[in-house]
């Protein structure tokens, strides 16, 4: 796949867009004001794998926490996410934040948009447009009557333009809604008519089924065409759950894959004789607390018929027979396990890889 090139962007130690990984983000839903719980949350981000984290800062205890947080010892960046009010981007600014949140064509005239990109100059910070399809400018909606693709797109280079009458282009671009064939649409319009780095996003996904499955659609689509630099997979859940499933989204479609156990299964059919459905889930727990140095492919396949050939490209693996499994490795057969010992013995072998 080839990937449109973006600019790319610093933020904090990492970068956005150009030839940097596609990061995985995810906000925090404690309340800013509250320095230890949103602390806590952050770290807890941090260990399961979130590149950078975002936290809405409505007022001076918020931006309190962004210094605090930026003195801790948080090693991801911290976005502070501002609706309407441009002495919160500017205060958040002078506390550190990495990247500010902001939409200039909502903050007022075009002073307070010069003060904030003045305050993002001096500190050296990037800004993220972000467009909703809840939150489009009411002249836009009159013209496309509804929040379609192309609603969103515009309206995402309004606020850029905005910004680019003060010289000012370390801007991120997010265009979202729930409908994926809207935001599809948005970013492939963003991709062509811009080079700034876009983040993607299905807003209000839903809970973890069905949020994902919308946003692997849309994020994975798009990635896929080589388009986006940094996703948020937006869950009704708890925020780490939003970087666990990003990360598997990543993983699904071949990119930044990660040290680890990747479990291949088979769907089952007539010819499977062994309990694979219990068997792969209880091998993804235990597989799920192996230290690993690469990646590493396991197949758990039904059958010794098709399940090796199937599996071809696997590391090691088990295909199910009567009462037994055979282990193999590459496709080729090593050796027959008796069915309670299936998951033992494929993890030891694992561990001799
Ligand atoms: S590997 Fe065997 S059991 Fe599994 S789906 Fe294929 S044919 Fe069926």
């Amino acid at each position: 796949m080839e990937r449109r090139l973006s600019k790319k962007i610093k933020l904090g130690n990492i970068y956005i867009g150009g030839d940097s990984k596609i990061t995985v983000q995810s906000m925090t839903n404690t309340d800013s004001s509250d320095f230890d719980a949103t602390y806590r949350q952050i770290r807890e981000l941090e260990n399961c794998g979130c590149d950078i984290v975002r936290l809405t800062v409505p007022d001076m205890d918020a931006v309190k926490t962004v210094a605090r947080l930026k003195e801790s010892d948080i090693n991801i960046p911290i976005v502070a996410d501002i609706h309407f009010d441009y002495k919160m981007a500017i205060e958040a600014a002078y506390a550190g934040a990495d990247k500010i949140r902001i939409n200039p064509g909502n903050i007022g005239g075009e002073d307070r948009v010069k003060a904030v990109v003045d305050a993002c100059v001096l500190k050296n910070i990037p800004i993220r447009i972000g467009v909703n399809s809840g939150s489009l400018e009411k002249s836009i909606l009159d013209k496309y009557g509804r929040p379609s693709g192309e609603a969103l797109a515009e309206s995402a280079i309004y606020h850029a333009s905005l910004l680019e009458k003060f010289d000012f282009t370390d801007i991120i671009l997010a265009v979202k809604s729930s409908r994926v064939g809207d935001m599809i649409r948005a970013n492939r319009i963003l991709a062509e008519k811009t080079e700034y780095p876009l983040h993607l996003g299905v807003t209000e996904a839903g809970t973890v089924h069905k949020g994902v499955i919308k946003s692997a659609a849309g994020i994975g689509g798009l990635l896929l065409d080589g388009i986006g630099d940094t996703i948020r997979v937006s869950l009704t859940a708890h925020p780490t759950e939003e970087i666990r499933e990003g990360k598997a989204i990543l993983s699904a479609i071949g990119i930044n894959e990660e040290k680890g156990i990747n479990i291949i299964s088979c769907p089952t059919c007539g010819r499977t004789k062994i309990d694979i459905i219990s068997i792969a889930n209880e091998f993804e727990k235990r597989a799920s607390e192996l230290s690993v140095d690469r990646k590493i492919d396991v197949a758990i396949m039904g059958c010794v018929v098709n399940g090796p050939g199937e599996a071809r490209e696997c590391d090691i693996g088990i295909a199910g027979g009567v009462g037994e499994a055979v282990l193999f490795k590459k496709g080729k057969v090593i050796r027959k396990i008796d069915e309670s010992r299936i998951i033992d013995e494929l993890i030891e072998e694992i561990k001799k890889l």
